[in-house]
């Protein structure tokens, strides 16, 4: 297996996202990304070699918060984050550590700068952190047309393999990030080669990317054996 490339890596991750991925919090309007494209990004970004773990988890009943300290590792190099949730209902606080968890996770992940470009240019009021002019830079490349990422090598396999009975197939990119696209599937158990993925499941993708996911693996076949 090649070897990760740490700079490489990190110039992925840095890369700006597609258009419309920024998405707006429905209480007060902020810009943000959700969790779920972090996850992707650093996926494809790493070939799937990158760790979280959490080290510490704080329930304080007394004072109704969870604390969750995780951490993020990408080669030789880990990241820290710390993640709060104010705890209403001790019924809840599974749910609370989960929220907390994510947020620490998502603070890890920003200390390699992800998604800061793509949302700098919601943060341009004096006091934001997007405009300082340090960061003026944040704003100079343009976003890709939605539906590109330039980390996205559709051939390259990943340290995935399918589930399926005496299958065991290296996934591809693509076939990996086309699992990401069926609604409520977890990809992470659910692992399946799109050969072997149920018809059931591949009826829940959007029209859209199931017929263009076909088309691509359709030509691709072609030319292999052209
Ligand atoms: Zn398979």
């Amino acid at each position: 297996m090649e070897e990760l490339n740490y700079q490489e890596v990190v110039e992925k991750i840095k890369a700006r996202f597609p258009q419309g991925t920024v998405k707006h919090r429905e209480d007060n309007g902020r810009a943000y990304i959700p969790n779920q494209v972090y996850t992707d990004r650093v996926e494809q970004a790493t070939g799937s070699r990158w760790d979280r773990e959490i080290r510490d988890v704080e329930i304080n009943i007394p004072h109704g918060y969870v604390k969750v300290i995780a951490r993020v590792t990408i080669g030789p190099h880990y990241r820290d984050g710390v993640g709060f949730a104010e705890i209403s209902d001790s019924k809840l606080v599974t749910n609370k550590v989960d929220q907390a968890t994510n947020e620490a996770i998502r603070e890890a992940l920003d200390t390699w700068e992800i998604g800061w470009s793509d949302l700098a240019p919601y943060y341009q009021k004096e006091k934001d952190w997007g405009s300082n002019p340090a960061l003026r830079h944040l704003l100079d490349s343009p976003p890709p047309p939605a539906g590109t990422d330039p980390g996205f090598q559709p051939n390259a396999k990943l340290e995935r393999y399918c589930i399926f009975a005496k299958c065991g197939v290296q996934l591809t990119q693509a076939e990996w990030d086309i699992l990401g696209r069926v609604p409520n599937l977890n990809r992470d158990k659910m692992t399946y080669c799109y050969k072997h993925l149920p018809d059931h499941l591949k009826r829940r993708l959007p029209d859209g990317v199931r017929t263009k996911f076909e088309q691509v693996r359709e030509e691709t076949a072609n030319q292999s054996t052209e």
